[in-house]
């Protein structure tokens, strides 16, 4: 009882106990305090919204930082921002959500 807040996963609104939620996906350690989803809706967040890094050629799990690059084409490539991955003269970067980007900053371009 007490004083503790419930949190339900805002996918399929099961009781979330503890947070961050942690997963692991394809060797990435992921850690998710908001939105509060449970383990298995962000694995299978996980599924769905990856993106390829274009840097590495690894996926890049939804609720990240990522590095953005422009191609050609006018489309968005996406590269990690870790320090396994180092990106290659990103001028922009942003996080990477449910599918869409979110905090899309640019930076100054070197
Ligand atoms: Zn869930
Ligand atoms: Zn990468």
């Amino acid at each position: 009882m007490g004083n503790q807040i419930s949190r339900c996963c805002k996918e399929c609104g099961t009781q979330v106990d503890h947070l961050p939620t942690l997963v692991e996906y394809e060797g990435q350690e992921i850690f998710l305090f908001d939105p509060v989803i449970c383990k298995n809706c962000l694995l299978n967040l996980c599924d769905t919204f990856s993106v390829k890094c274009e840097n590495c050629g690894g996926s890049i799990p939804p609720y990240s930082q990522v590095g953005v690059l422009k191609a050609d084409n006018g489309q968005r490539q996406f590269v990690h921002m870790n320090i396994t991955c180092s990106t290659v003269g990103s001028a922009f970067y942003g996080y990477w959500g449910k599918g869409n980007l979110h905090h899309f900053i640019e930076i100054e371009a070197c």
